[in-house]
């Protein structure tokens, strides 16, 4: 399909991994990134590291990601393919961007340990586990790109990653630039 008037042409696919933090997505998107070889775009060392945000938001404790920076920062990298976006968000990418958008889900008890392991606490906390049980980034993401490409899957274990893992990287294999 043709968006934004131009053709696609990317020869690799980009894929975005989303949840809430605590999910898995870094660990699910190093472990996919080593068997398929595309690039792990951790989007939030990104913003870190090249400062794409308007300061630090004491109240949310993180970085106010500056989405326009984010964008322009990576779309080189969309245009050639290979890529795996791993955010807590998904609203600001463009849509021509990703072939596959995955959505991890955790069970709110195990995901509560996750945070509170990571030394996360109070509203941090509360606000955290809140955008699972709503399922927030689910919604997100089916509001923001094709049906036919968004996917929920479940990251409570270990062995839910190889599963996550194994799956994907069969889907990437067999993807080419079609239609
Ligand atoms: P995110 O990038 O979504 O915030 P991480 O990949 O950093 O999540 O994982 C947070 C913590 O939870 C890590 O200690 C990781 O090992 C653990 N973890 C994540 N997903 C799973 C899973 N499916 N099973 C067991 N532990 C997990
Ligand atoms: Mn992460």
């Amino acid at each position: 399909m043709a968006q934004n008037g131009s053709i696609r042409s990317r020869c690799r696919p980009n894929i975005l991994v989303t949840g809430t933090p605590g999910t898995g997505k870094t660990t699910t998107s190093s472990a996919l990134a080593e068997a398929t070889h595309l690039r792990h775009l951790n989007v939030g060392d990104l913003v870190r590291e090249k400062n794409l945000h308007d300061g630090w938001d004491p109240e949310l404790e993180s970085y106010l990601i500056n989405e326009d920076l984010v964008c322009d920062e990576l779309e080189d990298l969309m245009e050639e393919g290979g890529n795996i976006v791993d955010y807590h968000g998904c609203d600001f990418f463009p849509e021509r961007w990703f072939d596959r958008v995955v959505v991890l889900q955790t069970d709110n008890t195990v995901l509560y340990d996750r945070l509170s392991r990571r030394g996360y606490t109070g509203s941090k906390l509360s606000n955290n586990i809140e955008c699972e049980i709503f399922q927030v980034l689910l919604q997100e993401a089916r509001e923001s790109y094709p049906e036919d490409i968004v996917m929920a899957l479940k990251s409570d274990t270990i062995e839910d990653i190889t599963r996550n893992v194994t799956s994907l990287t069969d889907w990437a294999r067999s993807w080419h630039p079609a239609s």
